[in-house]
């Protein structure tokens, strides 16, 4: 195996801004220290969240490496580790991952099962156990509930959608064009409506037959809130948990009142933080690759040097599924 250099390629945002402040430079390969094992990425996932800690939405220190996944293999273990061993195929979920390298901690790292190939893992996992533990564990979806996923076509709808499938919800996708709509319908949604239309709230009371949305999955945030209760049934539940069109201002409390609405903000790590979840659900999603439930619709491989266009091209809408990064 090849000896590990001492500097390597690497996005570093020095200042917030736009895509114009992701820059492609030479920095050292990070040194693991206690806890942590050095991994070669080979994939660095692309996801909404890089965009905000680079405009500075979401606050980090600067300097910093964005990206939030990637895969890999294990290229230095320091002291041994009953977890990974050396040349191991590993996924994972930190900070720092448009790099060649990172220093990972040992207990977010997760074998990649044979069968499913590194840039597989890489562009399921994070949008994966979103999408999963939001499915289980957030909204605990039941059969028969109608569900709304908005942004459906993007890299977290698609796979709501593909889950949805499995738990016999009726299912409304939102997307923005005719063509992510039918995206949408062939990756499970049973109705689809154009997110422009301004007759959206009632289109769904059509579609619902007046009872309204059970289960709201909703990533856009700002633009989609308001409608979001007009939308949502009686004793709904209301899952925000992004801000693709900015994050939902502060909210009354009492606007919940009339439909005893449940409004939850959840983030993915925290259902993974304990060892033992991280592994229950990572194995679990991996099963459903493998058995064909869930398949990534990749839109594109960018090379590191271009994570800049990546970020162009996911915040202008254009991207369907998800977006990748190639570390080498
Ligand atoms: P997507 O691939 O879904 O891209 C974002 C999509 O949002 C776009 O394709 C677009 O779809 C839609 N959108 C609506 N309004 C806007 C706007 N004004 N500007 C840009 N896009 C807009 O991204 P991800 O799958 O990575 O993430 C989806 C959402 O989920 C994000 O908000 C992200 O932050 C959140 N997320 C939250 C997690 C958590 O733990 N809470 C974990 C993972 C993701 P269209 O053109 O169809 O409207």
């Amino acid at each position: 195996m090849a000896a590990v250099p001492s500097t390597m390629k690497a996005i570093v945002v020095s200042a917030h801004g736009g895509p114009e402040v992701l820059q492609y430079t030479d920095v050292p390969v990070p040194r693991p220290s206690a806890g942590q094992v050095l991994v070669r990425n080979e994939f660095s996932g692309v996801n909404y969240i890089d965009t905000y800690f680079r405009t500075g939405l979401y606050q980090a220190q600067l300097p910093l490496i964005p990206g939030r996944e990637a895969a890999g293999h294990v290229v230095a273990v320091e002291g041994g580790s009953t977890l990974v061993s050396h040349g191991q195929r590993v996924v994972y979920m930190q900070d720092g991952t448009y790099a060649q390298y990172t220093a990972v901690d040992v207990e977010k790292l997760v074998p990649i099962p044979n069968p499913i190939a590194t840039q597989q893992a890489a562009a399921v996992y994070l949008q994966g156990l979103t999408a999963w533990t939001f499915v289980r564990q957030a909204a605990d979806v039941k059969p028969g509930q109608w569900v709304l996923v908005h942004a459906a076509a993007g890299g977290v709808g698609l796979l709501l959608l593909q889950l949805l499938r499995g738990s016999n919800a009726k299912t409304i996708a939102t997307a923005s064009t005719p063509q992510k709509c039918q995206l949408a319908r062939s990756n499970g949604a049973d109705w689809t409506i154009n997110s422009h239309d301004p007759d959206m709230v009632a289109k769904v009371k059509e579609i619902t037959e007046g009872h309204g949305i059970d289960v709201i999955f909703d990533g856009v945030g700002a633009a989609t809130f308001d409608a979001d209760l007009e939308m949502i049934a009686m004793r709904g539940l209301l899952v925000s948990f992004g801000n693709a069109s900015g994050p939902v201002p502060p909210v009354n409390l009492l606007r919940l009142g009339p439909k005893n609405v449940k409004l939850m903000r959840p983030v993915v790590n925290g259902y993974i933080a304990e060892r033992k979840a991280l592994e229950k659900f990572a194995s679990e999603l991996f099963e459903l690759v493998m058995l064909g439930v869930v398949k990534v619709v990749l839109h594109k491989t960018y090379p590191l040097s271009e994570a800049a266009r990546a970020h162009v091209d996911i915040e202008s809408r254009q991207t369907s599924g998800k977006l990748l990064i190639n570390c080498d």
